[in-house]
């Protein structure tokens, strides 16, 4: 298996600047062309068959073949998919046009391979959480604990699902445990809100790993995708349900991918930093019941950073207490904007239990006095300042709100 110290660098910050653009300067480019032919052209009838052949079947383009057609083939999404395995230290990876249809290609894989059992441990982004619970793409779910994962598996079990930091309660799960108990079950791991600079779920056995490549990857809100980093076993089976269902990464997607995935390491670490001491500041604020950030004192009892996660991340969730004080905050925020999404360079904030996570069954639905925050590259002080303010925003209703009741009972009682 390809690891990230087979790589041509060993330091993953080079690897994000230089990963897929081999081959650019003898072609006298310098940053990936972007080849929009749905189509190209065939040498003969007879080698274009076998080309078709090989890359239906989920082979990669051999050198010198035709790529025959776009659903089959694209040069742009390849490279792409070569730099972000190589992030991650898989063998290859896979795009598709979004991270839900990135997750349905697995889920199919699973269907397709006679066994249709999904493990799932909550809390999983609403999507995922509503395809698994609807049973959509054929699948059936038990829904485990981090515990439970062993108990859950049965003999047509063909996917453990998990996700690490977790959305949005930022709950962290050990993967090496997960896999331990997986057995011979492969685990798929929703790298998401981590990215490859955070955690590489590969190095503690996860064989498949999912991107929002909407999310970090792509780091600016311009561009939707997904990708699955994996073994080559894998990745023709999934590259073989993509060429048939179609759920592809347009080229010019690919090509802001990629470029998103030279600054990520820079991004992911310097929003870290300010979410770091932005959960420190929010904590310190009477309206806020409790900071959810695994940064925070307490918040990671497995001791998984320094170990399996390198740090925190950007994400932070705050607990309100109730519904109406979620609400006021959230909409009493200025520079952060209130939108759904995560990872980009500026912050959004949003109530994950009326938007994010609202199919979710009332049992697993976040807590309606939580709001999630993406932390961007905005100045600390302007973020605090803001912050601060929609929080000031949500005591002095909550004041107002307990003098009126005071009011009202000092009236009865008169
Ligand atoms: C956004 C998101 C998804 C779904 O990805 P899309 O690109 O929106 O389809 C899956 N998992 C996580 C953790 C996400 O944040």
């Amino acid at each position: 298996m390809t690891t990230s110290s087979d790589s041509l660098f060993p330091h993953l910050e080079t690897r994000a600047v230089h990963a897929g653009m081999e081959g650019l300067a003898e072609s006298g480019s310098h940053v990936p062309p972007i080849d929009l032919s749905t189509t190209n052209p065939l040498p003969s009838v007879e080698a274009g068959g076998d080309s078709y052949e090989n890359l239906a079947t989920g082979g990669e383009l051999i050198p010198g073949d035709s790529a025959v057609y776009q659903r089959l083939w694209q040069p742009g999404v390849a490279r792409f998919e070569r730099a972000l395995a190589d992030l991650e230290g898989t063998e290859e990876s896979v795009a598709f046009a979004s991270g839900m249809a990135a997750l349905t290609a697995c889920l199919m894989a699973a269907v397709a391979a006679g066994t249709p059992h999904i493990v799932a441990v909550r809390p999983l982004y609403g999507g995922t959480d509503h395809v698994l619970a609807t049973g959509l793409v054929g699948t059936s779910v038990t829904w485990a604990g981090a515990d439970s994962i062993a108990a859950s598996i049965r003999p047509d079990t063909g996917l453990v699902v998990l996700e690490t930091p977790a959305n949005p309660t930022l709950e962290l799960v050990d993967i090496a445990d997960a896999v331990r108990q997986a057995g011979t079950v492969p685990v798929l791991v929703d790298n998401t809100f981590a990215s490859p600079v955070l955690q590489r779920p590969v190095e503690h056995g996860a064989r498949l790993i999912l991107h929002s490549a909407t999310k970090y990857l792509g780091g600016h809100g311009d561009v939707m995708g997904g990708v699955v980093a994996t073994d080559d076993e894998w990745a023709r089976r999934l590259r073989g349900l993509r060429a048939l269902t179609g759920g592809l990464l347009h080229p010019f997607a690919a090509y802001l991918l990629h470029r998103g995935l030279r600054t990520l390491p820079l991004r992911v670490r310097a929003q870290q930093e300010t979410a770091s001491e932005l959960a420190r500041r929010l904590q310190e604020h009477p309206a806020v019941h409790r900071v959810l950030y695994p940064g925070l004192p307490g918040q990671d009892p497995l001791g998984l950073i320094g170990r399996q996660l390198e740090g925190p991340g950007s994400l932070i969730s705050v607990d309100l207490g109730d519904y109406e004080s979620a609400v006021r905050f959230t909409e009493a925020c200025r520079l952060v904007t209130h939108a759904v999404s995560l990872g980009g360079v500026d912050s959004l904030v949003q109530h994950p239990a009326s938007l994010t996570h609202r199919p979710v069954e009332a049992e697993a639905k976040p807590h309606a006095g939580v709001v999630r925050i993406s932390i961007g590259l905005e100045h600390i002080d302007d973020l605090t300042e803001d912050l601060m303010r929609a929080l000031d925003a949500v005591g002095a209703e909550r004041s107002s709100a307990g003098r009126a009741g005071a009011s009202v009972m000092t009236q009865s009682f008169a």
